[in-house]
């Protein structure tokens, strides 16, 4: 998981290192291990990266180094410990054109056997990271064809997997997006002169930017002096967007692909509440993907839902915490029930999904010690069986509890005294005006591309 913000500008007032950098810090929760940012000045692409969250790799003083009309910028999200340096993007690099940067959220599953064959080309790497195998395919391309988007639709013939890539060119500020549109990317404009292209529509938001619509699956987005030009690169059947966007990924107030992420927790809570009813006091969601859930549950269900955990606002995503102890110590430190909303009560606990359990596991057990008389629990997206190939981390998924526990066991081991999860048709049904299909791969071990074997 990635998060990645691409600005072009005609006018010359505007600062596009600084608005990259205030694009990547909303969408930090798309990843906080590592931060870059690259700007193209005349014939030069000057950059700055470091691993750290937004605020901790910028200083303005660096900033100030990336003057520029067309830039990038790429936050990583990795749970797998160390990333070496030479990974964080976005990469720059010199071609036969001259210089580019490249960043992606998503991705290549083939890209090692690409890798493979490159390297026996005589192609030479610099880092382990597959987005620079998309690089060496592109420059590789970029000798025989005309234009640079000739060479991203050759590019796009041999990768499989899932990309939203943004690039900078000696011409143009590019968005692409992979043919089934797994992870989301959306274009705005500024005053006219300044285009925007974001992970997200909430960092278009933040931009004081104007959403003026998604990348398409399968569509090349080119930005310069001229405007907008597109090209559909595949022709798209059916789309395949990650349904843990709007159960988990994206921020609530950001709309992908014509859903708004907010209504559709919403809609998942109320959804829940008509599936799985339960007599209780209050209903409680663990921030912050249960927040929305729980007001949706609250509301169908006539429960109220007062603001009965705390979550500490300077601990980000406890997830990605080495080892159980330390993951259940991140959960304790991340939240705690307000005891005087909860002693007495008969609570519904609502979070958006059950990965290891060790966030639920955790919390049950407070809000017992905290006094609550009962704890059922309500999961806002069905039971996560499955691993992902596409770009959340798989590594951290190797202890999928319900890929080989039934509910009744999970229910028990967790200490509920009730666990539901949303229906299949349920979640699939929530993210409502959406444009597109999902990717539930991770509930039902049907994924939308051949997994190469080693996998
Ligand atoms: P568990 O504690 O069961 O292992 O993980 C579930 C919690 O992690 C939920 O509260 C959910 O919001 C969050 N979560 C689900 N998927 C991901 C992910 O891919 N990355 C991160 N950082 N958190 C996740
Ligand atoms: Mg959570």
């Amino acid at each position: 998981m990635s998060g990645v913000f691409g600005v072009y500008s005609k006018d010359k007032s505007v600062n596009i290192a600084e608005q990259i950098y205030y694009g990547l810090y909303a969408l930090q929760h798309r990843g906080q291990q590592s931060a870059g940012i690259a700007v193209r000045d005349k014939d030069l692409i000057e950059w700055h990266k470091d691993k750290g969250l937004v605020p901790e790799v910028f200083k303005s003083q660096d900033l100030d180094k990336l003057p520029g009309d067309a830039g990038i910028g790429h936050v990583r999200y990795s749970s797998s410990g160390d990333v070496s340096k030479g990974n964080i993007e976005p990469l720059v690099l010199k071609y036969i054109s001259g210089y580019m940067a490249i960043a992606k959220n998503g991705n290549i599953i083939n890209a090692n056997k690409l890798r493979g064959k490159l390297e026996a080309d005589g192609c030479m790497f610099h880092t382990t990271n597959d987005t620079e195998v998309l690089a060496a395919l592109l420059t590789k391309f970029r000798i025989s064809s005309e234009h640079i988007e000739d060479s991203v639709e050759q590019m796009v013939k041999y990768i499989q997997g899932s990309y939203s890539i943004v690039m900078i060119t000696p011409r143009f500020l590019i968005g692409l997006r992979d043919p089934l549109g797994i992870m989301p990317l959306c274009i705005g404009r500024i005053n006219g002169a300044t285009y925007v292209i974001s992970s997200e529509s909430a960092a278009i938001d933040a931009v004081d930017g104007e959403f003026i619509r998604d990348v398409e699956p399968g569509e090349l987005v080119l930005i310069d002096s001229d405007g907008i030009q597109s090209r559909r690169l595949f022709d798209c059947k059916k789309s395949s967007l990650c349904i843990f966007e709007h159960v988990y990924f994206a921020r609530p107030d950001s709309i992908v692909d014509g859903a708004s992420t907010h209504d559709a927790r919403v809609n998942a809570g109320r959804i829940l509440a008509k599936e799985h009813p339960v007599q209780a006091d209050v209903v409680i969601g663990i921030p912050d993907g249960g927040t929305d859930m729980a007001y949706g549950f609250a509301q169908e269900s006539n429960i109220v839902a007062p603001a009965g955990l705390l979550r500490n606002k300077y601990v980000g995503r406890a997830f990605i915490a080495p080892n159980q102890n330390a993951r259940e110590i991140a959960v304790k430190i991340k939240f705690n029930p307000v005891k005087t909303e909860v002693k007495g009560k008969r609570v519904v606990l609502i979070d958006d999904s059950i990965v290891r359990g060790t966030t639920t596991k955790t919390l049950v057990r407070m809000l017992r010690e905290a006094g609550a008389k009962e704890v059922h629990l309500r999961i806002g997206s069905p039971p996560y069986k499955y691993p992902c190939y596409f770009g959340v981390d798989t590594s951290s998924r190797g202890q999928l509890l319900a890929s080989k526990n039934d509910k009744e066991t999970i229910c028990e081991w967790i200490g509920a005294d009730s666990l539901e999860y949303i229906s299949y048709e349920g979640i699939i049904k929530a993210p409502v005006n959406s444009k597109v299909d999902f990717c539930t791969s991770c509930f039902t071990g049907v994924y939308p591309v051949d997994i190469p074997k080693e996998f």
